[in-house]
């Protein structure tokens, strides 16, 4: 049995349609249409005015990292490497020293975050076990001209502010 065969007429066979032009024009005065009306007002804009406008951080949203401390002031870090064990990109460095303020036996003494090996997975807060590693600081802007610049120390973490009220943070943090 002989197969059927329907012949398709190919378009785009004129020379009107090969040149494009009739296309090339409806696309420019959409473009210019949409160009100029945007120019004269943007507000329908789709888009965000970065950094005019920041933008809205969720309580969820994973930030740059803080320490927390106690409310008498005091570090709640214990200095017990879950967060350095969990993180995926091993981008922590914690040195345990002793501890004075009869907390517990250990404080870091030095306690680092290369920015610009993190992922921002936050295993490093889910890990710990004393909830004192947040990520709620809603800095998403982490910038610098030197590598030096995303090395996050001890001193810089425990200044991190919670960007969020507490009660906040308790129902929908990470
Ligand atoms: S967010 Fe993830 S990659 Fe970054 S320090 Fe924490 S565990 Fe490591
Ligand atoms: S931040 Fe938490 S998990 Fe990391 S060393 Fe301190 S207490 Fe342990």
């Amino acid at each position: 049995m002989s197969a059927r065969v329907k012949t398709i007429a190919r378009r785009g066979a004129s020379l009107q349609e090969r040149l494009y032009l009739i296309e090339i024009c409806k696309g420019m005065a959409t473009s210019f249409g949409h160009f100029f009306r945007n120019l004269l007002d943007n507000s329908r804009l789709a888009v965000r005015h970065y950094p005019e406008v920041p933008p809205e951080i969720p309580v969820r949203w994973r930030g740059r990292h803080r320490l927390t401390n106690h409310p008498d002031g005091t570090m709640k870090c214990v200095a017990c490497f879950m967060c350095q064990t969990n993180c995926p990109a091993h981008c922590i460095t914690i040195e345990a020293g002793e501890r004075l303020d009869g907390r517990a036996e250990k404080m870091p003494r030095r306690f680092q975050i290369d920015l610009l090996e993190c992922i921002y997975c936050g295993y490093c807060v889910e890990a710990c076990p004393l909830d004192a590693i947040r990520m709620d600081t809603g800095i998403y802007s982490v910038n610098g001209t030197r590598r030096d610049a995303f090395l996050l120390d001890l001193t810089a973490l425990q200044a991190g502010q919670g960007a969020f009220p507490e009660d906040d943070y308790q129902k929908g943090g990470a």
